[in-house]
């Protein structure tokens, strides 16, 4: 996916607020947590800003803690939704081995868990 289409689905309130890394990432220059992952208001709630992307680019449900989003950058604080791999936690286990694999095929319903 090219950069331009990508910025097509995540907002400019989030990429207005990257600084973008020789390796590509997108790193979160506002508040992060201790362990580094961005966060952010929206809606009045604080997300996760890989979790909003995730949202954005795959229709991620906000509320699904199992469905987790995972960096393979292994980079906390980066959003790029390239550098991202949203599955279950059981396909997290099993992605341990395989990392790298192709994304996209992921589709959730869009209205479901909806902000
Ligand atoms: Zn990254």
């Amino acid at each position: 996916m090219s950069s331009d289409s990508i910025l097509g689905y995540v907002p400019g309130f989030l990429t207005a607020h990257r600084i973008i890394t020789k390796n590509g990432c997108w790193l979160w220059t506002m508040y992060c947590m201790k362990h580094g992952y961005g966060q952010r208001w929206y809606k009045g709630k604080v997300y996760l800003v890989h979790r909003l992307v995730a949202w954005f680019m795959w229709g991620v449900p906000l509320d699904r803690t199992d469905i987790s989003v995972r960096h393979t950058c292994d980079n906390p604080p980066c959003f790029n939704p390239d550098h991202l791999i949203p599955g279950t936690q059981g396909e997290n286990v099993r992605d341990t081995r395989s990392k790298g694999r192709a994304r996209g095929r992921y589709s959730f319903d869009r209205s479901y868990g909806r902000p």
